[in-house]
């Protein structure tokens, strides 16, 4: 079984102290590709160095995370823009709007989301979106810039029903992390009737640890939770599930 963790940030901190591990724990699990999201430039450097440890692995996004948009957002953006001329990259994130912890630099945020869907545009690539109390305003920016050049993943999807055939209807997958095992999570009970076609799998870690890891760290060998809790919810075996979700990943990504 090959299992496809589509947003990891692998290079966290909370992993300094045993991240050959946690990889090795990952692998055995069937997880073999890692997609690592960016957050701001303090990142960059241990990104490179992860890719070039587990160069057939890790695959690197670039972009500017909503929670970073403060007041050197403009050079922040001067950096994505940078690195996404000089090299590859799988998609352009994570990116979006976060209303949780600051409304201070909404005006920013938006303005940060837009000038990189418009960068992923450029580069024919997808983005990944983050999203927090703050779905109203990225479908406002989506319905602007929607398209066949706009495609991509809401990632860690918690919304309702109507937000995620909306999510869809952008071109977007729906990313499934943990919250799909939380008892409060909701997602689990309409998701069955959406399409496994618009699903891949992530963890978020070292956020958002499933059941029953609730609460610890994260890490992508609990992929696995995601995954036998989608198959409980879609009835379809595991295996199965696994295998559509890393070919959308696939597509997606495009490698
Ligand atoms: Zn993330």
């Amino acid at each position: 079984m090959i299992l496809t963790d589509t947003h990891v940030h692998l290079y966290s901190e909370a992993f300094d102290e045993d991240r050959a591990d946690m990889m090795q724990r990952a692998m055995a699990m069937g997880v073999e590709r890692f997609f690592v999201p960016a957050i701001d430039s303090t990142y960059t450097q241990s990104m490179y160095e992860l890719e070039a440890h587990y160069p057939d692995k890790v695959f690197l996004m670039m972009g500017l995370h909503p929670t970073h948009v403060k007041e050197n957002y403009r050079e922040e953006l001067k950096h994505v823009e940078e690195q996404l001329q000089q090299r590859s990259f799988y998609a352009v994130g994570e990116i979006g709007i976060d209303l949780y912890w600051d409304k201070t630099f909404l005006p920013q945020q938006q303005e940060a989301f837009v000038y990189q869907i418009r960068l992923a545009k450029q580069y024919g690539l997808p983005i990944v979106i983050h999203s927090r109390d703050s779905f109203n305003e990225i479908v406002e920016i989506l319905e602007e810039e929607k398209g066949d050049d706009l495609f991509g993943i809401f990632h860690c999807f918690t919304g309702t029903l109507e937000q995620a055939k909306k999510a869809i209807g952008y071109n977007m997958k729906l990313g499934i992390g943990g919250v799909i095992t939380f008892k409060n999570g909701k997602i689990d009970q309409f998701l069955r009737e959406i399409g496994l076609e618009h699903i891949v799998l992530e963890t978020d870690a070292p956020y958002l640890a499933p059941v029953p890891y609730r609460g610890k760290r994260n890490e992508s060998a609990y992929l696995k939770e995601v995954l036998f809790k989608l198959s409980e919810v879609y009835g379809i075996e595991a295996a199965e599930i696994a295998a559509i979700t890393t070919q959308n990943a696939k597509d997606l990504f495009g490698i």
